[in-house]
């Protein structure tokens, strides 16, 4: 018997033997209709608890760390209407950045730097900033991480790893996702940073379903959408300051605030993952004011929570 709260694809699939011998078309169209519901059942918007982060947080052993700074170390000029869809086309800079979580003896670096051939491919023909001096910072901070990840595999965050003299002996403490590794073998954002087979396996290779803490304090959160590999690094101080680094998920703050997408045609994202993400940030910004979330180019963003004394823009070599 068909049940009164039923998907309407089981009603039909139980009224459909009276068709059968009618119209073979209905019963393909029954079929249609009763799969329908259960892809998107398949299919639950994004969503994580904040609660099971910090939970996490606390999982691995060990002294949580005490700063957090952020070194820019590039430029795109990119107007606001590309970042924010539906926002004046204003100019705006999109900082390209490496972030460095600092331990009492050690540090993790999130995102890797890139060269100045993977910059070029970000100008699209302009030939936009790029400090030598701050690059060549971030990438001796890379060599003296303990550990590294980064925030997707895209060229401007994951390069610093897999090109250069010293990416065999850095992927050796870099840890990359299944997924991260996929795209980089098989549709990499540019040729440049194609991993083969054997530069592969240097990595530290992970697959979680939604939460993986990497050290004390730290916590990679799943969050496709962006690119296939992306995901948000949550960071808790042993001081009680948190922080949530979203990569690429927003462009600019306002993204988040206005709960809006960008409008880029060069990006091929999952906007629908997106936009349930950037609704998750709007109500965490509300409902968690103490977690500071943070993206990876808002240049704006960056300079006023330096003013704040909540980020610094530079980066401590060991
Ligand atoms: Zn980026």
């Amino acid at each position: 018997m068909v049940q009164p709260d039923a998907p309407f694809g089981v009603v039909l699939a139980a009224v459909a033997p009276v068709f059968r011998r009618i119209a073979p078309v209905t019963l393909a169209l029954a079929f249609v209709l009763q799969a329908a519901p259960a892809g998107r059942q398949a299919q639950e918007p994004w969503s994580v608890d904040l609660a099971e982060i910090r939970h996490a947080a606390g999982l691995v052993p060990g002294p949580r760390p005490v700063r957090l700074h952020v070194r820019k170390f590039a430029e795109s000029r990119r107007t606001k209407n590309f970042s924010v869809r539906g926002a004046p086309a204003d100019p705006s800079v999109q900082a390209r950045t490496a972030f460095q979580v600092v331990f009492p003896d050690s540090y993790v670096m999130v995102d890797a730097g890139m060269d100045r051939d993977v910059h070029r491919f970000f100008g699209r023909g302009a030939d936009e900033p790029y400090d030598d001096a701050a690059a060549a910072e971030v990438q001796r901070a890379v060599n003296g991480a303990r550990l590294i990840v980064v925030t997707h595999e895209h060229g401007d965050h994951v390069a610093g790893v897999v090109r250069g003299a010293t990416a065999a002996k850095l992927a050796a403490k870099t840890v990359l996702t299944r997924t991260q590794v996929d795209v980089l073998r098989t549709r990499p954002q540019m040729p440049e940073i194609r991993l083969t087979a054997a530069a592969a396996r240097r990595f530290i290779v992970v697959d979680y379903d939604r939460l993986l803490p990497v050290a004390p304090g730290i916590v990679l959160v799943k969050a496709a959408g962006h690119t296939p590999g992306s995901q948000l690094v949550y960071v808790a101080l042993e001081s009680g300051r948190e922080y949530l680094l979203i990569g690429d998920t927003a462009w600019h703050m306002d993204g988040v605030r206005l709960v809006r997408g960008k409008d880029a045609p060069w990006v091929t994202e999952d906007e629908a993952a997106v936009l349930a993400q950037l609704r998750w940030l709007h109500d965490l910004a509300r409902t968690a004011p103490q977690l500071q979330i943070v993206a990876s180019h808002d240049e704006e963003q960056h300079t006023e929570l330096a003013r704040r004394g909540m980020l610094s823009n530079r980066l401590e070599i060991r």
